[in-house]
């Protein structure tokens, strides 16, 4: 029989894992046999899409916890949505690293308020944060939109104010956004995947 370099090594790394574990007292077939349990066995799944940039992966979040009152959930992994037209399934190394940005330590989970001449930021309501935002975003509107040029030329436009759109968001979100901020006469309008 004609042995090679590469079965000799095969042989010798079979026979010397057989003999170990043989010696450990377990009988080798049934460890052979045992299959270690596929960790998102007991996950849920949830669709997403990436929050990092315009190219709007999708992603699947896994998480553990049955909702059941006292158990609470959290994600484990995030990986590439196989179905997903844009990215099949791949994720970029922002991407891939989501689960990170889901627990760290500084991601901001809610609005907060940080008053003029203050050094300290206040937690306030989503309630609060939007009907301010509201109440600003109207008060300098009425101040500074130009209907006209000096010429008579309508223009219809608003320069003091800009809004930054969120990359994540859908197609119908997008449109919507868009919408809102040009029928407002907005002209600096850009996108987070952009930053
Ligand atoms: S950051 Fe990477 S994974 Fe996320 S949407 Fe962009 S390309 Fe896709």
């Amino acid at each position: 029989m004609r042995v090679t370099r590469r079965s000799f090594f095969k042989v010798c790394a079979s026979g010397l894992g057989s003999s170990s574990v043989a010696m450990l007292g377990f009988p080798t077939l049934d460890v052979l046999a045992e299959v270690r349990e596929f960790k998102l066995t007991r996950t849920s799944e949830a669709r997403n899409t990436c929050p990092y940039c315009a190219v709007g992966c999708g992603i699947i979040m896994h998480s553990m916890g049955d909702k059941a009152k006292n158990a609470k959930s959290s994600i484990v992994h995030i990986e590439g949505d196989a179905d997903h037209p844009v990215n099949r399934g791949t994720l970029c190394p922002k991407g891939a690293s989501l689960l990170d940005f889901v627990h760290s330590e500084s991601r901001l989970h809610y609005p907060e308020y940080r008053a003029p001449g203050s050094n300290a930021w206040t937690r306030i309501s989503w309630d609060d944060a939007f009907t301010r935002i509201a109440k600003l975003v109207k008060a300098d509107r009425d101040q500074n939109f130009i209907p006209r040029t000096a010429d008579g030329l309508t223009v219809n436009r608003w320069l003091t104010t800009g809004f930054l759109a969120a990359s994540a968001s859908s197609n119908e979100s997008g449109y919507l956004t868009h919408k809102m901020v040009r029928s407002l006469g907005m002209l600096a309008f850009d996108n987070q995947a952009r930053v």
